[in-house]
């Protein structure tokens, strides 16, 4: 008996040295050496900080109803640019795209690089009458208050125009004759899909045979304090985002009196096709949750590293763990959400037609058909009519080898090398997904640092910008360029 009991301590032992030996050894650490001598930017304050409050006072609001476009707003926006910053539009070539859209190259001394585009959107969405109370500030004033640039848009995303544009002012001032050439583009309709914009732009691009080295949209950010894992910021290069279908459901029925109904309606049958769904949920990939942590997993916290490293043994708890949060969950599968759903239009009316909306968001690797195809499988019913409307495909994956990817990293912990990089799948949409078509490395990053809280005001109210981080930004793009086309 004694002999089982240190038998099985001797084993325990051994796993328990495994474990730790793995947590501590099976990460390589892959951070990248923080760029030197970065490129430094004179700016004036006041001014700069000024240009980006106007910004924010055009109400350049995208609404789902298209028809609602206000295009006086996004002309004096243009018109705003012009004057703002005007060498950049006397160096650079300007090409307006379905009117709203601007394309700006400037061109490189040596046409065989291929060239970098910067992206960027000009539409926000819009506030809501019932939230406009809730706002300390008004969202189209453009108020600068205790060091922070109060508005709608203020990150998502005139950050993006104001501060690419501002860089490359001041590069032009300072002299600079870039070798590779650059674009920047800022869409007109990226909150409400980015069909006449980017997508327009890609096309463009595409027609006229161009390829770029690398192109860089909004998607990612530092996040501060929002990784449990860690307790560094760790910036978010984006490099896929997943897809997103509609499908209708649809059940055909006799209708007729509800005082003498069938055992099943039509709306019984769609809801049955819906609990079936739910409860077979699509299986769980963890690939990209793996590839995000084994970037930064070195310098993880002890116990996330011994829990990761040891899928070996631990594989089962930790996707259960995972599982759990929605927001992991999103990242580890192709997700089902039923949204919407209609039968008859009256309580004693049974359903001549009953049809339900879900929504999913496709994880690379699968399509919207191989999506309808597990779906017709799993509903299993011939009275339920599988309807596919809005489709968009998952992104293809950009490496995180290449020349862009590497001089992000390099120059985001260039800023700081407490920061960490890791590549990151995006449950959401952007505008960059148009740009596979001319790029295979298209990445998604903006240089802000967000908190739980700004990832709160995005889209909600109170959204604003310190002051102190849109000049990092603005300093950061002026680094960026000029190591990417310099
Ligand atoms: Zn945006």
């Amino acid at each position: 008996m004694k002999k089982l009991f240190v038998g099985i301590a001797v084993v325990l032992l051994a796993l328990i040295a495994i474990v730790v030996f793995r947590a501590n050894t099976v990460f390589e650490d892959v951070q990248l050496e923080p760029a030197k001598n970065l490129a430094q930017v004179e700016l004036d304050e006041e001014q700069v900080v000024e240009r980006m409050a106007g910004a924010l006072r055009f109400r350049t609001i995208s609404h789902d109803d298209r028809s609602n476009f206000d295009a006086d707003a996004f002309l004096a926006f243009h018109d705003y640019l012009r004057e703002s910053f005007p060498l950049v539009h006397e160096r650079a070539e300007l090409t307006l795209i379905n009117d709203y859209s601007l394309l700006f190259q400037i061109a490189g001394s040596d046409p065989s690089l291929k060239p970098v585009m910067l992206m960027g959107h000009m539409d926000v969405v819009p506030v809501d009458d019932v939230t406009l109370d809730a706002w300390t500030h008004d969202p189209f004033a453009g108020e600068v208050v205790d060091g922070e640039i109060w508005g709608r848009g203020a990150i998502d995303n005139k950050l993006s125009v104001m501060s690419f544009l501002e860089a490359m002012e001041a590069l032009i001032r300072d002299g600079f004759e870039p070798e590779r050439s650059l674009f920047l583009s800022f869409g007109h309709d990226e909150e409400v899909g980015g069909r006449d914009g980017a997508r327009a732009v890609a096309q463009h691009l595409k027609e006229q045979g161009i390829e770029f080295e690398f192109v860089v949209d909004e998607g990612g950010v530092i996040l501060d304090g929002v990784i449990q894992s860690v307790d560094r910021p760790v910036a978010l290069i984006g490099v896929a985002e997943k897809g997103y279908l509609n499908l209708r459901l649809r059940v055909n029925a006799p209708g007729g009196h509800s005082s003498a109904p069938p055992p099943q309606s039509g709306l019984g049958i769609i809801s049955r096709a819906i609990v079936k769904l739910e409860d077979n949920p699509f299986p769980e990939e963890l690939t990209h949750i793996k590839n995000t942590f084994a970037a930064y997993a070195p310098h993880a916290l002890f116990t996330h590293r011994l829990a990761i490293g040891n899928t070996w043994l631990l594989g089962p708890v930790i996707k259960a763990t995972l599982l759990s949060d929605p927001a992991m969950a999103a990242s580890m599968r192709t997700t089902t959400a039923a949204t919407m759903a209609s039968g008859s239009s009256k309580s004693n009316i049974l359903p001549t037609r009953a049809e339900a909306v879900v929504n999913f968001r496709i994880l690379p690797g699968e399509t919207s058909e191989s999506v309808r195809e597990r779906v017709v499988e799993i509903i299993d019913d011939e009275r339920v009519e599988v309807i596919m409307e809005t489709n968009v495909n998952p992104s293809p994956v950009s490496p995180t080898d290449s020349m862009g990817y590497q001089l992000l990293a390099q120059t985001i912990r260039g800023f700081d090398d407490n920061i960490l990089v890791a590549p990151n799948l995006l449950s959401g949409g952007t505008d960059a997904r148009y740009f596979h078509a001319v790029s295979p490395n298209v990445y998604r990053f903006i240089m802000v640092r967000a908190t739980n809280e700004t990832r709160k005001i995005v889209h909600g109210i109170d959204e604003r910008i310190a002051v102190e981080d849109y000049l990092t930004a603005i300093r950061f793009y002026y680094a960026l360029i000029r190591r990417a086309t310099g």
